[in-house]
């Protein structure tokens, strides 16, 4: 495997080995200097090398790895699709199928997106239409292949975008199922924020003599973003919120829980009291998902309870909160949470809600992101917090998120 260190971007998308046509695509989008992991993926992966991209959502991770296919694309093919995209789940396939519809370089070069909870008759004609590219969760995906409604005979371009959970136990199988479709001699490209050494280990199944671009920070966690805990008694967080809200004016907030339940609690409350609240977790029909999404990113809903299913990689530009009002139990997951704020150039704010039992769990926290958490104090909401010393608790495996586990019935997304 090679390794590039990554330079300053170059001036302009121009001096990247793009046509004209995908040039004009990006201009019209109004992109005028290529960011780091575009700058520094696109010459390789447009030489058709396997590339894995390490790099943070909200750092142009996606045009990094759809321009080269765009580029590779010719109006002559008709029967596709050519590129698969795989993501673990169905508003990052949403917010990819997005970036395609705006990048395309051509009306012919469609993207469908393939996802559970909508329609299959409405996927289905949109790959009868012909897609170039597809867009999916895995579980749809293999739902159709075992249809035979999508054929993957022709794809010679493939991306994991999550690619760390994508790897991990939970949809490894599926994965896997549904690589053994696709033609051997397809490209591969994986794209993550985190790449622990065992998943980096998993690329070489996958990969011929990968690239590996790097501009993720060495810190796990955003540096930009200011964090601190709160100690507060389980009865009086929702209090607790509400004094943050009315003290910080958040621009816009995401109020994460550890359970669909509980933030459908927490919504019921917080929507008599602030204007402009939503909720999201994964028991929501697809279409309500949908809007929601759309009214975040267009600022309409100004706050946002939900689970960890917009705990990953979403991009919203304005966010300037997270709260933590229960702490993942992954310490993994806060790492995800708190970098939904903090976007390009932007700075953020992260706010944990620790009981006074979870000590520990918060030690776990700062220990994976090897830096200490400071607390704050609230007039009135002081709650003791034994702080766990030594020894630091070794890290478990993260348990997935996404994936075996949320195909069953799960209380948590
Ligand atoms: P991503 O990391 O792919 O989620 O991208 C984050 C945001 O940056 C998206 O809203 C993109 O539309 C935007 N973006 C991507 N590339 C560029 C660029 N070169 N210049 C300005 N904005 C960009």
């Amino acid at each position: 495997m090679s390794a590039v260190l990554h330079d300053e971007p170059p001036n302009g998308f121009d001096s990247l080995p793009l046509s004209s046509s995908v040039l004009t695509a990006v201009a019209r989008c109004g992109y005028r200097t290529p960011t780091p992991i575009q700058a520094n993926c696109i010459p390789h992966a447009v030489n058709g090398k396997d590339v894995i991209g390490q790099a943070q959502t909200g750092t142009g991770k996606t045009a990094a790895f759809l321009l080269p296919f765009f580029q590779s694309w010719q109006p002559e093919e008709t029967i596709g699709p050519f590129a698969l995209i795989m993501a673990p789940t169905r508003e990052l396939v949403v917010q990819v199928a997005d970036e395609a519809a705006k990048l395309t370089p051509h009306p012919d070069c469609r993207a469908a997106s393939i996802i559970g909870g909508q329609r299959l008759k409405s996927q289905m004609s949109a790959l009868k239409r012909g897609a170039a590219i597809v867009i999916g969760t895995p579980g749809r995906v293999i739902d159709h292949l075992r249809r035979g409604t999508l054929s993957l005979d022709r794809v010679r371009y493939v991306v994991l975008d999550e690619a760390d959970r994508m790897l991990d136990i939970g949809f490894r199988p599926d994965i896997e199922r549904i690589l053994k479709r696709v033609p051997e001699s397809h490209q591969t490209m994986l794209f993550s924020a985190t790449m622990p050494p065992p998943v980096m280990r998993l690329t070489q199944r996958y990969m011929i003599d990968p690239v590996h671009v790097n501009v993720a920070p060495k810190v796990v966690t955003v540096d930009k973003i200011r964090q601190t805990y709160i100690t507060v008694d389980e009865d009086r967080k929702f209090d607790l919120l509400l004094r943050i809200l009315e003290r910080d004016q958040p621009r816009q907030a995401i109020i994460f829980c550890e359970r669909k339940k509980w933030v459908e609690e927490v919504y019921f409350m917080l929507r008599g009291a602030a204007q402009r609240s939503a909720c999201m977790h994964g028991d929501l029909s697809q279409s309500l998902r949908n809007r929601i999404m759309r009214g975040f990113r267009e600022g309409k809903i100004r706050f946002l309870v939900a689970t960890d299913v917009v705990g990953r990689g979403i991009d919203v530009k304005n966010l300037s909160h997270v709260i933590n009002y229960d702490l993942p139990e992954d310490p993994e997951n806060y790492v995800h949470r708190i970098g939904r704020t903090g976007r390009i150039g932007a700075d953020g704010i992260a706010i944990a809600f620790v009981t006074p039992e979870q000590g520990e769990r918060l030690t776990e926290i700062e220990t994976f992101i090897n830096r200490e958490i400071r607390p704050e104090h609230v007039d009135g909401f002081e709650a003791a917090r034994p702080r766990v010393k030594a020894p630091a608790p070794e890290i478990k495996p993260t348990s997935p998120v996404y994936g075996r586990r949320a195909k069953k019935y799960s209380n948590r997304l």
